[in-house]
């Protein structure tokens, strides 16, 4: 058997129609999973790099968007990815931006586990949960509060989650990208100073691409990671390490 194969699995990744997301759900098809692309719109561009899959609405505004999306429904791997940023002094920072960022980040990702979790143990069909978390799930960052504030929360909830349900066939791991090239990260990399700045702070020298965090993705939904419980796997070109 091979342990990196996805081969007869069902997935679900959020926020799979852009970015690491697509990265991700193209990722585990290629590894041989039958793949859901959920997100606030239409996850066409992806589902034609797949060449097949299925595609979900789900808009985390409503953090319970996907309570009715697992029962019955025979997943066995859930990709945690949507996310959103808002950047202000704390000084000024608002309670919009503190909502909207915490309801996306952290309360959709822990009721999305919860609904996706009470589905497979119910069934007693094992599963694996992949949280995508960040660099701010270790690092204070600055001018986004309600983002590090969710990211550091993700970090605890993968730990929370997986001490409740490794016994019961749930794999709950996570994934901190470091600076990945996509459009959230667009105008860091327009500005030169910044740009360089990051650059020499990265030991790899090197932006990270979608694609490193869809191959770490793979491996925490295959049998191959059937013993990872709990980690927060960095995927940064070294930044941690520095
Ligand atoms: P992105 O291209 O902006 O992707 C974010 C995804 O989340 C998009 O598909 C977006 O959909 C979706 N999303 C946002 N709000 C949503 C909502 N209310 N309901 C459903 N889906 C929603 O950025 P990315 O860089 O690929 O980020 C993906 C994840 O990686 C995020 O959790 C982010 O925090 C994390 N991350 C990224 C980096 C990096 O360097 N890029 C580093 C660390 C962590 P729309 O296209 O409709 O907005």
């Amino acid at each position: 058997m091979n342990r990196f194969s996805l081969e007869g699995r069902k997935a679900l990744v959020t926020g799979a129609n852009a970015g690491i997301g697509q990265a991700i759900a193209v990722g585990l098809a290629r590894a041989g999973a039958h793949v859901t692309c959920a997100g606030r719109r239409g996850c066409g561009e992806t589902l034609e790099m797949i060449g097949g899959g299925d595609e979900l609405l789900l808009d985390f505004a409503d953090p319970m968007a996907a309570r009715d999306t697992f029962t019955g429904a025979g997943y066995d791997i859930l990709v945690n990815n949507a996310g959103i940023i808002r950047r202000a002094d704390a000084v000024d920072f608002t309670e919009a931006d503190w909502d909207d960022v915490i309801d996306v980040n952290l309360k959709a990702l822990f009721f999305t586990c919860q609904s996706f979790a009470k589905a497979a143990l119910a069934e007693s069909r094992p599963a694996k949960i992949i949280n995508i978390a960040s660099l701010l799930s270790f690092q204070g960052g600055i001018r986004v509060p309600s983002y590090t504030a969710s990211k550091h929360g993700v970090a605890g909830l993968t730990k929370l989650m997986a001490n409740e349900w490794a016994a019961k066939g749930v794999n709950v791991n996570a994934i901190a990208p470091g600076y990945i090239e996509t459009a959230n990260t667009e105008a860091l990399r327009a500005d030169t100073e910044r740009n360089q700045a990051i650059l020499e702070r990265i030991p790899a020298g090197r932006w990270g691409q979608p694609e490193d965090i869809a191959d770490t993705a793979v491996f925490l939904a295959a049998p191959a990671s059937d013993y990872l419980h709990g980690a927060v796997i960095n995927v940064d070109g070294g930044w941690l390490a520095r």
